[in-house]
């Protein structure tokens, strides 16, 4: 194989204890390109967050299956999360700091802006009752 791409394709079940998992399965695939030991923070944090959201927004705690693809090419890494829960009305305001649909429940609405922040790039794609779909992009090294 001459493919300069490398894929990864894992889908687990919407469960909080799920979370750790997926941060773990992402950074050891990230792993291969050497990143600095803040870079793998960023990148869990990253998953961790939107791994998170699926869960308590997306299927509501109910059962449900998210979809993480990675892919590796040269030294970027791309990171999809998906899930088939309720989507998202607005996502121009759901990605606004501080702004959560849960803050009774003790949510910051901080988790899109930490995507931000720590990968390269975030894009968001959503639709009421079809689901949500993160895409994140990370470079490594490159600063
Ligand atoms: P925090 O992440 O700080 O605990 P939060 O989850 O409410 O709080 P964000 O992660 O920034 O904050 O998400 C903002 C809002 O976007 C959520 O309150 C929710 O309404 C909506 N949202 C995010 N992800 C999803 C998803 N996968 N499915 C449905 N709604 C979502
Ligand atoms: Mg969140």
């Amino acid at each position: 194989m001459n493919s300069k791409r490398e894929k990864l394709y894992l889908e687990i079940e919407s469960k909080s204890e799920n979370e750790s998992l997926a941060r773990v399965i992402v950074s050891a695939f990230a792993a291969r390109l050497d990143p600095t030991l803040e870079e793998v923070s960023d990148i869990k944090t990253a998953v961790s967050e939107a791994v998170t959201n699926s869960v308590i927004h997306g299927y509501e705690g109910n059962e449900g299956i998210i979809k993480i693809e990675c892919e590796i090419e040269k030294n970027i890494l791309f990171v999809n999360i998906s899930d088939e829960g309720v989507g998202i009305a607005d996502v121009k305001q759901a990605m606004q700091p501080l702004f959560s649909t849960k803050k009774d429940e003790e949510r910051s609405g901080m988790g899109f802006s930490f995507m931000e922040i720590f990968m390269d790039e975030l894009n968001v794609e959503s639709e009421s009752g079809k689901g949500t779909k993160i895409m994140m992009k990370k470079i490594i090294g490159g600063k």
